[in-house]
């Protein structure tokens, strides 16, 4: 039986989308514990700056360490967080967690280095995310500008009316916005405009196919010429080679991020990562 083979092997990543959420009833009830327990922890990997040719930020990447389960990715749990209504509380712990870990980082040795956290579209759009933000910043002591949120295309097409003010909020306070896997949502360019955003991420599924798929390749390049256009940055989520990332040099992208500059790992490991490399993308061409 797979959950039988070892919990690492089921635990993050490919693995993990088989976890019979159906088969473990508890779960639902472990997870409302778990902030209370300590086994909620962020890893982190970084994101390059190709004209700084250096992490400017880690992104925090949310992992719950189930006593018997073992280490599990959000994959498996952020859904049944957002249908049993943990995930404001969820998300303001990671909030926190990853401003405070910031904070630490730049007062450590590497004062250039931001975070980035995800927000789910349940948090979005109750309306307290301004006021969660805003503790944590001021509970950490972090710069607004340290701070970048990553929200989905379908979460800001939910209300756009009401996804406007959110943002402008944030925006308002300091706080970096970006739009997570995009490409795989919808979203509407007019609207695109209105939204008061800073960046694009390229979503990894067209990032993947570079060398394999020219209507991915295509993809990629209409976004990095859609958010030049708008004057927004633009991420490649996913980069796993070196083919990859010198189309995405050629076309022009701001920032890359995957395994072939690090994978996510614990607080420690990216501030040994990033302090033990100066250059990051022209060493792996
Ligand atoms: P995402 O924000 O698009 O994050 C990227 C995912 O791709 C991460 O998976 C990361 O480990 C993985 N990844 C990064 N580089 C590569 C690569 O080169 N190749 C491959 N194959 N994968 C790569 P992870 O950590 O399992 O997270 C999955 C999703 O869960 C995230 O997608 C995000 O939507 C969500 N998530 C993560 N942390 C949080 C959180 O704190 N709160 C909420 N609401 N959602 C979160
Ligand atoms: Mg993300
Ligand atoms: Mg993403
Ligand atoms: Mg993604």
């Amino acid at each position: 039986q797979a959950r039988r083979v070892g919990r690492s092997k089921w635990c993050l990543h490919e693995a993990c989308p088989h976890v019979p959420i159906e088969e473990e009833p508890s779960l639902e009830a472990d997870l409302g514990q778990a902030i209370a327990r300590g086994e909620l922890t962020l890893h982190y990997q970084p994101y390059v700056d190709i004209a700084a040719g250096r992490p400017v930020g880690a992104e925090a990447l949310l992992r719950w360490c189930h006593p018997r389960l073992g280490l599990l990715a959000p994959d498996c749990f952020v859904q049944l967080a957002e249908e049993a209504g943990l995930i404001d509380d969820i998300g303001t712990w990671v909030l926190h967690a990853a401003c405070h870990q910031a904070r630490t980082w730049r007062q450590r040795g590497i004062p250039h280095l931001s975070v980035a956290v995800n927000v789910s579209a349940a948090q979005f759009n109750k309306g307290n995310l301004v006021s969660a933000v805003a503790s944590a910043l001021a509970a950490s002591g972090l710069e607004p500008q340290a701070l970048e949120l990553e929200i989905t295309e379908s979460t800001v097409m939910h209300d756009v009316q009401a996804a406007i003010g959110t943002l402008r909020k944030l925006k308002d306070m300091g706080v970096v916005l970006s739009v997570d896997d995009f490409g795989t949502g919808y979203s509407s360019l007019s609207y695109l405009k209105r939204f008061p955003l800073d960046s694009l991420k390229v979503d990894r599924s067209f990032v993947q196919d570079i060398g394999v798929d020219p209507d991915h390749e295509s993809i990629v390049r209409a976004i990095i010429n859609l958010a030049k256009t708008l004057k927004l940055k633009v991420t490649a989520e996913g980069v796993e080679s070196t083919e990859q990332l010198r189309f995405l040099l050629h076309e022009g992208c701001d920032r890359v991020q995957g395994y072939l500059f690090g994978r996510p790992v614990t607080s420690e490991g990216l501030e040994h990562l990033v302090k033990q490399r100066s250059l990051w993308w022209t060493e792996t061409l």
